[in-house]
């Protein structure tokens, strides 16, 4: 039973590319597919290379790292990576301003009423209750500069912090080709020159490399980056462009040497028509300025980030030009496109990584026979469209919950419409603070919190059915929680000394 071979097994997945996406899509496949009745091939050209960037990552990342089997501290190591608990935006309602959207719940809920419908009663009838911040594990451990594990299956405060990582890109596609290389995908180094497809069905049977090898399989995965190399200019699958309201297309990267211990947090400055990353790694920091073309030059930029970086640059600085949307079908025919290659959402919230791995758990979930089924890749087309919309919603509300007005482009943004999803979201929060998560959105009330407060977004009134508590008892228990985080967020070692203790250190 079930050991029979089936004639309409796939035998031969084919990833074309070897970034990111292409060797987190080996590395997971190989993994995953382990009985040796696939074989995987990776295509990739040195030549050509790979965008290079991508250094902050959101929490599921570790149950990706699961299932690849990884060892957390080995991982760490090989990427000479840190932790993360959150992102600090500074400047971003307002010049001065600034909040974390961190990794973690807000306080807790009393009677079942969510924690912030608490605070902003607190805040209107005291008005002394410190910032919604203060009631944050993960906000107050990463403003503190502090982190450790919370020990498995403990009810503790720290087990109310979540984490993710920053990683230097090189070193983390090199773990994965490790990885994936020791499961037996095989590497084929070489220029793409030619895609061949059936006559009849149209799928691609085959790529074809400078060197006239043909690399023949039944299932494709696009890892080719922006320029789809499969996906759109083999199967023209054609792109939905989202720059009227992510109108960001250019970035330039110039990672800088160490000059401090590592801050367990992603920075994102604001400035006048863009912002700029600050990722802290082991052994360096990385920067980049994120702008629109329409509204600054690139000497411009480059000037704004040398200005703003600590340290030495290491090398020289590199702009990557890109246009921000989502390929109208992430799968089509027999190509499933992953990463760059699938779309792009601007990298303020950190989430390309994420939308690889998502659609390489989608893709096991749906994993087709030869004869793909219309119903299962529409099922994989729409979950990711989803997602990638929902992603999209999050990130625009950054850009107009603002209340700059120092320059076209901060005035541009503020006024620009949203998408009719958004725009709901955002006016239901005005009324009385409520957050309704819908569908499998990957940012939950916290998130939708953080950024709404963090850029002076304030709902009309609270939310009436916390009226119905005590006052003087959900004030005395909000003290005990501020206290209870901060002392907790205190007696944790800075992360530096965490990594070391850990064996996490390069
Ligand atoms: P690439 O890295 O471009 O790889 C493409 C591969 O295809 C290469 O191996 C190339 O050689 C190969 N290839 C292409 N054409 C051919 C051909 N004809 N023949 C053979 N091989 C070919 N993501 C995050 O999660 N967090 C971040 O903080 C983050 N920051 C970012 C900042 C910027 C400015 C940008 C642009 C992106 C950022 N990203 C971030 C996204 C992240 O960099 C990508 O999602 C990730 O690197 C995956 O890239 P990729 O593998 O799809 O493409």
């Amino acid at each position: 039973m079930g050991e029979a071979r089936n004639g309409n097994d796939i035998t031969t997945v084919v990833i074309v590319g070897g970034g990111t996406a292409g060797w987190m899509a080996a590395a997971a496949l190989s993994r995953y597919f382990a009985d040796g009745r696939r074989r995987f091939v990776l295509v990739e050209s040195d030549a050509i290379g790979t965008v290079g960037v991508g250094e902050a990552t959101i929490p599921p990342i570790r149950s990706f790292n699961g299932l690849l089997g990884v060892d957390e501290n080995a991982f760490l190591r090989a990427t000479m990576g840190t932790i993360k608990l959150g992102i600090e935006f500074v400047n971003w309602g307002r010049k001065g301003d600034r909040y974390i959207h961190p990794f973690g719940s807000y306080g807790q809920d009393l009677h079942g009423i969510p924690f912030h419908q608490l605070w902003l009663r607190e805040v209107a009838r005291t008005g002394d209750c410190g910032t919604i911040s203060e009631y944050c594990m993960a906000a107050v451990a990463a403003a503190e500069g502090r982190f450790a594990r919370p020990a498995a299956g403990a009810r503790s405060l720290v087990s109310q912090m979540n984490y993710a990582f920053h990683f230097d890109a090189g070193l983390y596609a090199a773990f994965l080709r490790r990885m994936a290389e020791s499961q037996g995908t095989v590497r084929r180094e070489g220029k793409i020159v030619a895609v061949h497809r059936n006559g009849e069905s149209g799928d691609v049977e085959s790529v074809q490399l400078e060197s006239g090898e043909r690399v023949a399989g039944d299932l494709f995965i696009d890892c080719s980056g922006f320029g789809g190399l499969l996906i759109e200019q083999t199967l023209e699958t054609g792109y939905d462009d989202w720059s009227q309201w992510l109108p960001m297309n250019r970035a330039i990267a110039m990672p800088t040497a160490k000059v401090r211990s590592p801050i367990p947090y992603t920075r994102a400055t604001a400035h006048s028509a863009g912002w700029q990353w600050t990722i802290p790694l082991q052994h360096r920091t990385g920067n980049g300025h994120v702008f629109c073309n329409a509204f600054m030059e690139s000497d411009e930029a480059l000037r704004i980030l040398q200005a703003h970086v600590e340290g030495e640059a290491m090398g020289d600085p590199r702009e990557i030009r890109f246009l921000t949307g989502c390929r109208r079908k992430t799968w089509n025919h027999n190509v499933v496109a992953l990463g760059l290659a699938s779309g792009f959402i601007e990298p303020l919230e950190s989430t390309s990584i994420h939308l690889i791995q998502n659609g390489i758990q989608r893709l096991f979930a749906l994993f087709p026979d030869k004869q793909i089924s219309p119903l299962e890749r529409d099922e994989y087309n729409r979950g990711m469209r989803e997602l990638y919309e929902d992603v999209r919603d999050f990130v625009i509300l950054h850009y107009k919950a603002t209340q700059r007005e120092d320059t076209p482009f901060w005035r541009h943004v503020q006024a620009m419409e949203v998408p009719a999803s958004l725009q709901r979201k955002m006016d239901l929060w005005r009324l009385h603070g409520r957050v309704f998560r819908e569908n499998a959105e990957l940012f939950g009330l916290p998130s939708w919190v953080a950024v709404m407060l963090g850029q002076n977004i304030w709902p009309a009134r609270h939310d009436p059915i916390a009226d119905t508590l005590d006052p003087d008892r959900v004030a005395a228990a909000m003290a005990q929680m501020r206290a209870d985080y901060r002392r907790t967020a205190l007696s944790l070692p800075d992360q530096e000394s965490f990594l070391r203790q850990a064996g996490a250190w390069a």
